[in-house]
């Protein structure tokens, strides 16, 4: 197939990926003598830091999401193709695409990173994740739907299963849409669901470490866990969560958690390009870099964001999977490209980080800055709700987003609970669009005589 890039006497910068890190890159080289080519398989850029908000039905997706050709209308080197990119070959200086091949002068890999399901068969095709918008709305819908299968059955195993919510994983992710949860208990489930007992309805967050949001301050981690028991959120440390089957959310080879819905929010991979050497990709699928983003070896390839393992002397495990890194990266890598074109040596990075902030749920949330400081609250809720809106991408996002919250503030109610599209697990499908689960296992065999639900 031809891809109908125009020819151009200018060096050709082919991006794969336009989420956090491909977005910024395409827009600093807007004025560079390079033609500018970006890939990717979603006409739209996902602000997934706010998916678990469309999962609980908070935002609608098109708030959170923008077209790629939109953002870039009026750039006069910038060519977009929707493709999957399928392999690189860095001979031939050409990525191989669903929709054709595409030569390159230089390539830069800005893919983002996969859910990490540790191989276990189980949790990969039965678990929820949350890494796009569809999957935000399968979890929407999903929870929705289970509840409507809740005020169905007799069966009072059933029942709990079907509304007991297992979250896995106690990073920002999980501690996020944990409280997103418990706020929809109060505040949404008893008006639209009276016929259920909620009290019996429990959200248990597990994590396989000794903390919730590991990489924070411990002031944070206290205030994290101090909120989930204020929410009544059940937190589950130092376990992990070996497989899901028939609706069991296994802990040991025998102990489970009864549930139909399991979210799995316990990490993720770089989402490195098939072509790369293998011995250039780290063992959490990120592809080496040095310090100028560039692939040993491999002089005119780079990676940026999620996908790029760049070590640093106080980051030995690479630096975090966060936007600020992607864009950085991005923004240097549009000025280095540009030295190098015109044969001037580029210039280090050097992570600049503004700090971190997770939120809980209604004026709980936790801010930790550089030097130590660390705040809570309603000033670290605000101050989470003011970086979002503005980081949003484009003005329309940005108002719709600012309605919808104030609409929830006010009413103690979320808008969005309808289920457009019912989702059944034998549509689980990872990123790349393959089916993931072969069958439903909505119709488990419900154990007679179930264990009690045994979380330490
Ligand atoms: C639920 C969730 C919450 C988060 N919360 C925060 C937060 O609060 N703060 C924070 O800083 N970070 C947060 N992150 C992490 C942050 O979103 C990532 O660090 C950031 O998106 C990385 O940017 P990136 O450009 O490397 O990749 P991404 O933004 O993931 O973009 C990758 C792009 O590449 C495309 N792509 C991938 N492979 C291919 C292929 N083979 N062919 C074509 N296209 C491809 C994808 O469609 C996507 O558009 C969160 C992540 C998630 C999932």
């Amino acid at each position: 197939m031809d891809t109908n890039l125009p020819v151009s006497s200018q060096p050709r910068v082919v991006i794969v990926g336009c989420g956090f890190g491909g977005l910024r890159l395409a827009k600093s080289l807007r004025d560079a003598p390079v033609q500018v080519v970006v890939i990717d398989r979603n006409n739209y850029h996902n602000f997934q830091p706010l998916l678990y908000q469309v999962a609980t039905g908070a935002l609608e997706a098109d708030s959170i999401a923008y077209p790629i050709r939109k953002i870039f209308a009026g750039q006069k080197n910038f060519f977009y193709r929707m493709a999957d990119v399928q392999r690189v070959d860095t001979a031939a200086n050409t990525v191989h695409t669903s929709v054709g091949d595409i030569r390159y002068d230089y390539l830069v890999l800005a893919t983002g990173s996969l859910t990490n399901f540790f191989g276990i068969e189980s949790l990969e095709k039965n678990a929820m994740q949350i890494k796009s918008i569809p999957n935000a709305l399968n979890l929407r819908s999903f929870i929705f739907q289970n509840f409507e299968k809740a005020l169905l059955t007799e069966n009072p195993e059933e029942k709990q299963a079907l509304m007991n919510i297992v979250v896995v994983g106690g990073g920002p992710t999980g501690v996020e849409i944990s409280g997103s949860l418990a706020e929809m208990r109060k505040h949404v489930l008893p008006k639209d669901y009276p016929e259920l007992d909620l009290s019996k309805m429990q959200i248990i967050l597990v994590e396989a470490g000794a903390e919730l949001l590991g990489p924070m301050s411990v002031k944070s981690q206290q205030d994290a866990m101090r909120y989930m028991q204020e929410l009544g959120v059940k937190v589950v440390l130092n376990t992990h969560i070996k497989g899901y089957e028939n609706c069991r959310a296994y802990y040991s080879d025998t102990e489970f958690i009864p549930t139909e819905n399991l979210i799995w929010a316990a990490g993720v991979n770089g989402a490195a390009v098939p072509g790369i050497p293998e011995e250039l990709v780290a063992r959490n699928k990120r592809i080496n870099v040095n310090q100028w983003n560039q692939v040993p070896g491999l002089s005119n390839v780079f990676a940026i964001g999620d996908v790029a393992n760049m070590v640093t002397d106080d980051m030995p495990k690479g630096l975090p999977m966060l936007a600020p890194v992607a864009q950085q990266q991005a923004d240097l890598l549009g000025d280095n490209l540009q030295r190098l074109i015109k044969g001037q040596p580029p210039v280090p990075f050097v992570y600049k980080n503004k700090g971190v902030m997770a939120i809980v749920s209604r004026n709980k949330a936790v801010v930790d800055l550089p030097k130590d400081v660390h705040f809570n609250g309603i000033f670290g809720w605000f101050t989470w709700l003011f970086v979002h809106l503005m980081t949003l991408v484009g003005f329309r996002n940005k108002v719709v987003a600012f309605v919808d919250w104030a609409f929830s503030y006010f009413s103690s109610d979320q808008a969005l609970r309808l289920i457009i599209r019912p989702f059944s697990r034998r549509d689980v499908k990872d990123d790349q669009g393959k089916k993931k689960a072969e069958h439903a296992t909505s119709t488990p065999e419900y154990n007679p005589t179930p264990p009690a639900i045994q979380v330490k």
